[in-house]
């Protein structure tokens, strides 16, 4: 019986890793999918209270990760895929085994969204990808574009311009939802032009059955054009991760997890931290703070249940 265990390595998980660890519990971190979460695609975070000159999104995950281990944090590659609350604990499967613990702390994330189109998945690799830190580089001297009107489309569209000839921000509506501040940067760049009112239909593949283009409508017109790219970052936004959980903890309808007090989930001895159930603020530092909240609510749970 494992007294504590997190699942997720981004801030909520690696915060909540650093002071459940502080606090003597030796706990259980999982380190799925996508370890690091967000930060880990991330590149330079401006705005975590601390950095002046701002911090690689990685190179901060690792800090807290290596925090994190001085405490006396474990860590385990794996992934929950069934969720069982039992009499005074939870049963958490780890791929393919059953492991208890008194308490979780659930800070596994969201991911990226995807835009539905036809053979999508089959692009995915090809000219077709959600992260632009780990595939800019491949993409130097060519047209490419970038869908979505958020922080993360402004980021990764001037993160593009470093390699790209020219960037083209695609986006539905004939107003960015970007903070001021990174919208003024994508939008000054004499690389990036923004395409207003405007969608991809379908992936246009070449003849070895890599991206040449999309398929751009008009949202208000209807019109159709071709737009000639040799990459598609897709930002768009995220889904929680909280699959194995459907069911058995009370989620929004988009599957985001009900924090009742706190961080209490409605199972005792659940938790939730960060994105998995924050649809507001989505920052590092609230996450952090989230997973910080979450711990101390763990530990006056484990004080409390003797
Ligand atoms: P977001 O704010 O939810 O923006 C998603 C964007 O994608 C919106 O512009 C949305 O259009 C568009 N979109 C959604 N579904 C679409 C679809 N099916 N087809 C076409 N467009 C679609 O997501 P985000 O940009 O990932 O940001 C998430 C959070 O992280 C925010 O709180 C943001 O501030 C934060 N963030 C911060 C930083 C930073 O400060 N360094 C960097 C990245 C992200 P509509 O506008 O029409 O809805």
């Amino acid at each position: 019986m494992e007294k504590m265990i997190i699942v997720g390595t981004g801030c909520a998980g690696l915060t909540a890793a650093v002071y459940a660890a502080r606090a003597n519990f030796a706990p259980l971190v999982l380190e799925g999918h996508e370890p690091g979460g967000q930060l880990s695609t991330t590149t330079l975070v401006e705005n975590f209270p601390g950095f002046p000159q701002g911090i690689d999104g990685p190179e901060l995950i690792m800090a807290m990760k290596s925090q994190a281990e001085r405490f006396g944090a474990r860590f385990e590659y794996a992934t929950v895929t069934e969720f069982e609350p039992a009499q005074g604990h939870v049963r958490i499967k780890l791929d393919d085994k059953w492991v208890e613990t008194e308490t979780l702390v659930i800070a596994s994330g969201a991911s990226a969204k995807w835009l539905g189109l036809a053979r999508e998945k089959e692009f995915v690799g090809h000219g077709l990808t959600s992260c632009a830190t780990c595939d800019g580089a491949f993409y130097r001297n060519v047209p490419v574009c970038v869908v979505g009107g958020g922080d993360s489309a402004c980021e990764e569209a001037t993160f593009l311009t470093r390699f790209a000839s020219k960037v083209y921000l695609i986006h539905r509506r004939d107003s960015l939802r970007a903070s001021k501040i990174m919208a003024d940067r994508a939008m000054n760049h004499p690389k990036i032009e923004v395409l207003w009112n405007s969608a991809p239909v379908e992936y246009l593949a070449d003849a070895e059955g890599e991206m040449r283009g999309v398929l751009l409508s008009d949202t208000v017109t209807g019109a159709t054009r071709e737009l000639e790219v040799k990459c598609v970052f897709v930002a768009i936004g995220h889904t929680p991760n909280t699959g194995p959980f459907r069911g058995k903890l009370d989620m929004d309808g988009d599957g985001y997890l009900l924090q009742q007090r706190g961080t209490h989930t409605n199972v005792p001895g659940v938790f939730a931290a960060g994105d998995v159930a924050d649809r507001t603020y989505r920052q590092a530092i609230t996450a952090a703070g989230q997973g910080c909240a979450a711990a101390l609510d763990a530990e006056r749970y484990l004080s409390h249940h003797g």
